[in-house]
């Protein structure tokens, strides 16, 4: 009997694990989409930790995570009724180049859950054991991973970026080879659809395009209805994955979000983040850093990003192509016409984000050059970019007032100071109360995000034994932007080992 202290309570009106409203509507699509096999249990798998927030997306009742058949049900040991277990194949660009099959090489949908307000939410197992797309792989996550896509997609959710979300994680006694012996696991994640771009992309390449229209169709039927209707919803199908892709793109650079691997197989259909390996948020503002140690080349460092968005979405229009009509550079070029509003929408989204971020109230003439003359700042000064943020806050814009602490993040004082009289006057101009401008830059800039460090600490415990680093980082990561009194060591930056963490992509 597992216990999390206040969070398994009966909720009224939530189900039993075995009475969730199943219905697999992936599952009905016709073969080459998937193949469904029976999960590979792990040995000795045991819950490490439980999210009720993301148990209420299913309707869950959270007080079933204590029940046994929790875990012999959702860790594959015995089928979870209602389910349809399934691997999905896709494929994909990894690195820039074309790799023609991949797909679920270690995750396996249990199925759809539609809940009582008509959302439907994948549940899947990551780590569960091989597939027919496991290609020289185990199948298997590793608990370092597990813990890591657990926290870091729950933190996501919890600064707004849309993501998948984690309902669970079990740990396990089999070992897993990596580059060390590891701990196996596997994680309970959700989204509306696992749907990525490379699951467009095999159909293309193979020339199959009569599954590349159903694909499109069941995208279309299932997650975006209000394009059935137009006239050509293929195109507008390409626009809205653009557009959000957009959107997305732009959070996380706001944030400070290094995915780690924007392989077109890590893009979803959906906009949401999806497949966390080596993702870092950043801790001083480094432009370039590249988080994945095995990203020899940079490619996915993060001022890249929203390049290889762009490049990943080309990927996307160009598999679409198929279906766009005739003759195809008539289509080709109303694909690249779409591919066009990618950067004008990153653009305006990542200016809005930025702005309040800086706490001013409407755009004005010359706040972009405020902004790349303190990103510059940041940079040459290596000054921590979520604290900063944070801190700025407290700016004090009466005139003369010295902003001690904000000063101090800056070994170049007087380039500080030459920034910081711009920012004045710049908040002169909104003609705003400091107070008003501190409340609103607390609900966008978060105390808590998820440094590697900090998740390195937890995984350090929970592979002792401990898993109570992994509660405290899910508590405060879910509610970023509060306070939480007594926690403020968890917004210190990184310690000298944990500045420059190595992590690959084989997890
Ligand atoms: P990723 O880099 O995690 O996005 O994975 C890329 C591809 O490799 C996907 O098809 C995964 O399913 C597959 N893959 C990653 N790790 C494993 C593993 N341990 N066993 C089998 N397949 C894996
Ligand atoms: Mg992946």
């Amino acid at each position: 009997m597992v216990e999390w202290p206040g969070t398994c309570r009966h909720v009224e009106g939530m189900r039993r694990l075995d009475q969730l409203n199943f219905s697999n509507s992936y599952a009905r699509l016709p073969e080459p989409f998937h193949t469904r096999l029976q999960p590979t249990p792990l040995e000795g798998t045991r819950l490490l930790s439980f999210n009720p927030a993301a148990a209420e997306l299913l309707d869950l009742d959270p007080l079933e995570a204590l029940r046994p058949e929790f875990t012999s049900w959702l860790s594959g040991q015995d089928p979870l009724p209602g389910s349809e277990p399934l691997a999905a194949l896709y494929a994909g660009h990894q690195f820039g180049h074309y790799v023609p099959q991949l797909g679920d090489g270690r995750a396996i949908l249990l199925g759809e859950v539609q809940n009582r307000r008509g959302e439907r939410w994948e549940v899947q197992l990551k780590g569960a054991g091989v597939t027919p797309y496991s290609r020289r792989g185990d199948g298997r996550a590793v608990l370092r991973s597990t813990i890591r896509e657990y926290l870091c997609s729950e933190a996501m959710h919890g600064l707004g970026i849309p993501t998948t979300r984690a309902l669970c994680l079990f740990g396990s006694e089999e070992e897993v080879g990596r580059e060390e012996l590891e701990t196996g696991a596997l994680l309970v994640r959700l989204a509306p659809s696992h749907v990525r771009f490379g699951s467009f992309e095999v159909f293309y390449y193979r020339r199959q395009f009569d599954h590349l229209r159903r694909l499109a169709d069941y995208v279309i039927a299932h997650h975006y209805p209000e394009l059935r209707d137009e006239a050509n919803p293929y195109l507008e199908l390409f626009r809205a994955v653009t557009l959000r892709t957009a959107r997305l793109i732009a959070h996380w650079q706001s944030v400070g979000f290094a995915h780690g691997v924007m392989n077109t197989d890590n893009m979803s259909i959906l906009g949401l983040t999806l497949d966390y390996g080596p993702y870092a948020f950043l801790d001083d503002f480094e432009p370039g850093l590249v988080c994945n140690h095995s990203d020899y080349q940079g490619r996915y460092a993060f001022d890249r990003q929203p390049d290889i968005a762009h490049w990943n979405l080309s990927c996307l229009g160009q598999a679409l192509l198929p279906l766009l009509g005739e003759p195809v550079e008539a289509a080709a070029e109303q694909a690249n016409a779409v591919l066009g509003e990618y950067a004008p929408a990153f653009h305006a989204h990542y200016q809005e984000r930025m702005q309040r971020k800086l706490g001013l109230r409407a755009p004005r003439p010359g706040d972009d050059l405020l902004l790349q003359d303190l990103l510059q700042l940041l940079a040459a000064n290596r000054v921590d970019y979520s604290n900063f943020f944070r801190a700025l806050g407290e700016f004090d814009s009466a005139p003369g007032a010295r902003n001690a602490v904000l000063r101090d993040l800056f070994p170049d004082r007087p380039a500080f100071a030459h920034w910081a009289a711009d920012y004045r006057s710049r908040l002169a101009a909104d003609q705003g109360e400091d107070a008003a401008r501190r409340a609103a830059m607390a609900r966008v800039n978060p105390k808590y995000v998820l440094r590697n460090y900090l998740a390195q600490q937890a995984i350090s415990r929970a592979q002792q034994g401990d898993t109570s680093e992994i509660e405290r980082l899910l508590r405060l990561l879910q509610a970023p932007f509060d306070e939480h009194p007594g926690d403020e060591a968890y917004t210190a930056p990184p310690p000298d080992w944990g500045r420059r963490l190595a992590i690959s992509c084989s997890s």
